[in-house]
């Protein structure tokens, strides 16, 4: 019997004790959606082992469910395996009945598929570890909900909780039944909009996590008679949905962000991965800002770090460097990517920040100057002179870093990059010529 046979068996005596009768298993495509299949909680054992089938064809899916054609990738021909992961089995506790697991996609002779995301994220997370490296990743999570809005007031305000109090308890319960260590929540800037941030854990491990936060809140706001969107952006002039990335580098107990003669306190090998993060981001947007409604949100001043640099808690920067409170720098210590949002797969956005950042290590890279203002409002020279640039402004901009990334493309794979490359350049076709307030509409509930 496999491991993960093994494991079905030795949870299922539990699952059946929490009322659990079926599993979703999940997986989220290049397009960053979530999507499911689902067995009788019977089935685990067997199918933890043996793998339930699905067609390659979620390869090339788009934000809108057609279908993209591109050679090699996609299509109806040929099926896959997907596998469980029985470590991350979880009873949903607003969904009685049901459990969660991530998926592992398997090809039928039972390597590991080219284009598995999770897999991706295992390639990445074991190359850290043989340079002796860890990651700790957490992804901040922020929604907005809709229609007969709860939370109108003022941001941030006390006065929010009035209406919003009951459901946003109902949010903390629910993810901390499931083993979520919630962190913080509050009532966001906008009306209607709120942000749950969750502890740091594997970079795996975050990037499942945020799949279960999203969905748990999904049900827990259907449950209050509401929808939630995690979209960029959910009214044409609105401000967005962010999904930061917060990340530091770890060898054994050693932060290595923290207590260095480099940039900031960080050593420098943690300098060296931030660097490799910073030259990288032009790419890295592609990715983790990789739909066309993504760039409608990248505004300058909006706290969305449209500028590639990095500065000491400067929440403009695309990299802010965040040190906590100084008798815990040391455990707390990291770094934010605040460009990212909620269209990006999070699999991909953590595997590719490792990639990037393993290669500025590798380079021994050292980090520009440090930014301490919002760029927006500096001069254009002074920018120039300080090699601060925008991120791209159009998906199509985006991708032609990510085509030009030698790093990103080895990382990932030929077949990964390419189909993530069809899936980008057929959004951008799809979204081709149609209004801000169009190009919202047609992505508001999608994510
Ligand atoms: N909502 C902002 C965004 O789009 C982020 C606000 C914050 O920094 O919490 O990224
Ligand atoms: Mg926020």
């Amino acid at each position: 019997m496999t491991d993960r046979a093994a494991g079905a068996e030795q949870a299922m005596a539990g699952m059946a004790e929490a009322g659990v009768r079926v599993v979703a298993l999940s997986w989220v495509d290049n397009a960053g959606v979530s999507r499911m299949k689902a067995v009788p909680l019977g089935r685990l054992p067997q199918l933890a082992d043996h793998g339930v089938g699905m067609s390659p064809v979620f390869d090339t899916f788009l934000v809108d469910d057609s279908v993209a054609r591109a050679d090699g990738h996609g299509g109806p021909v040929g099926d896959l395996l997907l596998l469980p992961e029985m470590n991350r089995l979880t009873p949903l506790a607003a969904q009685p009945g049901w459990a969660w697991a991530p998926a592992d996609r398997f090809s039928q002779d039972g390597a590991p598929y080219p284009g598995c995301h999770r897999s991706f994220v295992n390639r990445m997370v074991q190359g850290a570890a043989d340079l002796g490296l860890r990651l700790l990743m957490g992804f901040e999570t922020e929604w907005s909900v809709g229609p007969g809005r709860i939370g109108d007031g003022p941001a941030y305000g006390l006065s929010r909780l009035a209406d919003s109090g009951a459901y946003l308890l109902d949010v903390v319960d629910a993810l901390t039944a499931q083993g979520v260590e919630v962190l913080q929540v509050h009532p966001e800037y906008e009306p209607g909009q709120f942000e749950v941030s969750t502890a740091a854990d594997g970079p795996l491990c975050a990037a499942d996590t945020a799949v279960l936060v999203r969905h748990t809140v999904r049900t827990v706001s259907h449950a209050h008679g509401l929808q939630a969107s995690f979209a960029p952006l959910t009214t044409a002039s609105g401000i967005g949905n962010g999904g930061h990335l917060h990340l530091s580098l770890w060898r054994g107990e050693e932060n290595l962000l923290h207590g260095g003669s480099g940039a900031r306190g960080m050593t420098a090998e943690g300098e060296a991965f931030l660097a490799g993060v910073l030259r990288s981001l032009p790419a890295l947007t592609a990715i983790g800002c990789p739909a066309p409604a993504s760039y409608l949100r990248l505004a300058p001043s909006a706290w969305a770090g449209v500028y590639r640099c990095w500065g000491w808690e400067n929440r403009e920067a695309a990299l802010r460097f965040v040190t906590g409170p100084a008798d815990r720098a040391s455990r707390c210590t990291n770094a934010e990517l605040k460009c990212f949002d909620q269209a990006a797969n999070p699999y991909l956005v953590v595997g590719s920040v490792i990639a990037a950042g393993l290669a500025g290590c590798e380079e021994a890279l050292r980090l520009p100057e440090e930014y301490g203002d919002d760029p927006a409002h500096a001069d254009t020279d002074d920018l120039e002179r300080l090699g601060i640039e925008r991120l791209p402004t159009s998906l199509d901009e985006a991708v032609g870093h990510l085509k030009g990334s030698a790093v990103l493309r080895k990382a990932m794979g030929d077949h990964l990059f390419g189909s993530v490359l069809a899936v980008r350049g057929a959004e951008d076709s799809l979204f081709a010529g149609r209004t801000r307030a169009e190009t919202v509409e047609a992505t508001r509930w999608r994510y």
